[in-house]
């Protein structure tokens, strides 16, 4: 009898740690679409969603990461905006538009506790352009010698890290380089204070963003000779991150690769 009752309770403890499992686990592995909220079992993305995030990969300028259309499309693989124009940066990759759903998502990314959707987001791009990456880059193994790749954020501004004390870029950083298995440095600094770029015109924005970045004191050693991956969330008219390249270049950087989540047309 008292064995039947020890073997009931530990039937009820057995099913009351079971469901607390499952919360658990609910809690930590969301069961919902991060993007258009349906049942995913436990993926982060369901089917649709995914496969609609990977086709905004493809298909894009090999400079500066927008669209390309049928119109804009020029036979050395660069887009009207690019050709003949001089840019701090050598390449850039997008995860996509910077339109639905990826959008919400950069949006969500710039909150701290939404920090993991960042590395899925980076695990994304990686499934869809990581080859090309990795060959702008020239990740290759240690043993060949030479000046390893270093993986860089964009800073935000000081003041605007202080308030939010917390930077997506730099979330978005440390996942690309673990994924690539390169090394991170937070190598830049905001020197100038820059006001919102929105609203400005695409000169204004060069002129307003030409001084604004600088290397960290004690950091051009890591960047010296260095191919630099620059990782932001979004890119729009390119200011921001063509003045990061051409810091890093005047620093020594050999060659900038500018990785971002979403583009905007152009
Ligand atoms: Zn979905
Ligand atoms: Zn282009």
């Amino acid at each position: 009898m008292i064995s039947l009752l020890k073997e009931d309770r530990m039937r009820s403890l057995r099913a009351w740690l079971g469901e607390f499992a499952a919360d658990f686990d609910a809690l930590l592995f969301p069961t919902e679409c991060a993007a258009c909220g349906i049942e995913s079992g436990s993926a982060v993305f369901c089917g649709e969603c995914e496969e609609k995030l990977l086709a905004g990969a493809g298909d894009a300028c090999e400079r500066c990461a927008s669209r390309l259309g049928p119109w804009s499309r020029s036979d050395d693989g660069l887009c009207r905006w690019c050709r003949g124009r001089r840019l701090g940066f050598d390449a850039a990759f997008a995860l996509g538009p910077y339109s639905e759903p990826l959008r919400t998502l950069c949006l969500r990314v710039k909150h701290p506790t939404d920090g993991w959707l960042a590395r899925r987001l980076i695990d994304l791009l990686m499934k869809a352009r990581r080859d090309a990456i990795e060959r702008a880059i020239g990740v290759r193994p240690h043993y060949l010698g030479g000046f390893a790749p270093l993986v860089v954020p964009v800073p935000l501004h000081r003041l605007r890290n202080w308030t939010r004390g917390y930077n997506q870029a730099e979330a978005y950083a440390r996942r690309l380089a673990a994924v690539l298995g390169i090394r991170y440095e937070n190598a830049l600094r905001r020197v100038v204070a820059t006001p919102k770029l929105a609203g400005l015109s695409r000169t204004e924005r060069a002129e307003v963003m030409r001084e604004a970045f600088g290397v960290r004191p004690g950091y051009d050693k890591h960047v010296r000779g260095r191919v630099i991956a620059l990782v932001d969330d979004v890119m729009t008219s390119g200011a921001t991150c063509d003045s990061a390249a051409r810091t890093l270049k005047q620093a020594g950087a050999t060659r900038v690769v500018v990785v971002v989540i979403g583009r905007t047309d152009i």
